[in-house]
């Protein structure tokens, strides 16, 4: 059946598209290019995986439907052979400060798996090693790697008295909420500026309790010293914090290596667990090209498959250039093109097929080099049963697409047609040129190109079709 083979559209009008028909193969590997403002976009995105969106999304229960993206219907008449679209674009994964480069493409739970099955001292299953698992994680920071700490020294302004403003922090100053807790109490002189204090004096303003009784002056019972109410309230607390109380935590407030993991994420017991002799914090530090010589050395039937997989991805890092990653970087700091590499291994091992990748530009800030591969990685999506759809302009990835479509020029009213090899195809611009049945051979603008850039590869047979000025008499 035609319809199972291809993706169908008919009549689009998305953005600036004029009534484009197009069939597009599935299971290829298709390149779309086109000028800028040709339209590829609202192709691509905006109908196909839009509309694909759409529908999946009307599956879901509303409560779900709430959570996910956003698809604004595309303006198509008719639409066929939609699969779920996966869009691998160059937006930064951000995530949250527990999604490191292994959590995300699955290599720290691979290495967990190692660690639980040949580390020793035995410590326990794989989640003992995740650090977003309680099982695994350290308590200080819980799994955070880093705490928030007070900056004191920002707490108060030595120039001034208490009753000027000495204490910086909101709710402190003179007729704040807090203020008569610590002026009015006796204990202080609220009128000397906080620098001719002694010190003993100003930390026992700062931390109460021992500080304050060895001060020798009557404090009050329940007094608290400025440090431990600020963390009471702002950060040992499960309340929701409010815009303001979050902007007065970023103001007074620093973020530090955990005293407790150093930075390792992990509990006492998960930290000293050993591997290839190295701790998992260790490991997390490698280098991934490092890492994947050391992976190398493990010859150990059971825990094969393991070794298999995690090797897979590793390679696949390494060959489009981010090899240079520790799987314990944050991934709130990959940059766009990292983002998008990294986006693109995590699918290569996914079970799912004939699922539509949407692939904005992947090549964009790769070394010609990592073209290739980053070219491989997306053939492999296709030939595990799925299709592959990419907006590029790079002649190297034209060259091994299978197909070819070029959408432009950048007037408002484009066309586009993609021409399967040796199938005659019909120019889709039926509101624009309805007395012109437009075959390909027969239409001038219908270009049959030689394949750009490198020599074509003997495995790939692709036609570069463009229609582009196919279009109405008044355009
Ligand atoms: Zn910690």
């Amino acid at each position: 059946m035609a319809a199972t083979r291809h993706i169908t559209v008919r009549r689009a009008h998305t953005n600036n598209l004029a009534d484009l028909d197009l069939d597009i193969p599935r299971h290829r590997l298709v390149v779309v290019v086109g000028v800028s403002g040709s339209g590829k976009s609202s192709l691509v995105f905006d109908t196909i995986a839009a509309e694909a969106g759409h529908q999946l999304s009307e599956t879901f229960p509303p409560f779900t439907r709430n959570r996910l993206p956003k698809w604004t219907r595309p303006d198509v008449e008719h639409i066929a052979g939609l699969t779920p679209v996966i869009v691998i674009d160059q937006r930064r994964i951000g995530g949250n400060a527990r999604s490191t480069v292994g959590t995300i493409t699955d290599t720290w739970t691979y290495l967990r798996l190692l660690y639980s099955r040949t580390g020793t001292p035995y410590v326990g299953e794989s989640n003992c090693f995740s650090f977003n698992d309680p099982a695994g994680m350290c308590a200080t920071c819980s799994g955070l790697g880093e705490v928030v700490a007070s900056a004191v020294e920002r707490f108060l302004d030595l120039d001034k008295s208490l009753a000027d403003g000495g204490i910086v922090l909101p709710g402190f100053g003179h007729g704040g909420y807090w203020y008569s807790l610590y002026a009015d109490i006796g204990t202080f002189d609220a009128r000397t500026p906080l620098r001719q204090w002694s010190e003993a004096e100003r930390d026992a303003l700062l931390y109460g309790g021992e500080s304050a009784a060895k001060l020798g002056r009557k404090t009050p019972k329940e007094y608290e010293g400025v440090v431990p109410r600020f963390e009471r309230i702002y950060l040992h607390t499960s309340d929701n914090l409010s815009e303001r109380k979050q902007d007065t935590i970023r103001r007074f407030t620093r973020s530090q290596t955990c005293p407790e993991c150093d930075g390792d994420r992990l509990n006492k017991a998960a930290r000293t667990a050993v591997l290839l002799g190295r701790t998992p914090g260790e490991m997390s530090r490698l280098e991934v090209a490092e890492l994947l010589d050391l992976v190398h050395t493990i010859d150990s039937a059971h825990v094969a498959p393991v070794v298999t997989a995690l090797t897979e991805r590793l390679e696949a890092m390494v060959k489009i250039g981010l090899g240079y990653l520790t799987l314990a970087r944050p991934t709130t700091s990959l940059s766009g093109g990292e983002s998008q590499r990294i986006k693109t291994v995590r699918h290569l091992g996914s079970s799912l097929t004939e699922m539509t990748y949407v692939v904005d530009e992947p090549t964009v800030g790769l070394h010609p080099s990592d073209v290739e591969s980053m070219v491989e990685l997306l053939e492999h999506l296709c030939s595990s049963g799925n299709s592959v759809l990419v907006v590029e302009h790079d002649p190297a990835v034209m060259a091994r697409a299978d197909e070819v479509i070029e959408i432009g020029p950048g007037a408002a009213r484009p066309v586009a047609d993609s021409c399967s090899k040796g199938h005659s195809t019909t120019c889709a611009a039926p509101t624009l040129r309805p007395d012109v049945p437009c075959v390909d051979e027969h239409c001038p603008s219908v270009h049959h190109g030689p394949r750009p850039g490198p020599s074509p590869s003997p495995t790939h047979d692709a036609t570069i079709c463009s229609i582009s000025p196919c279009r109405s008499p008044e355009a």
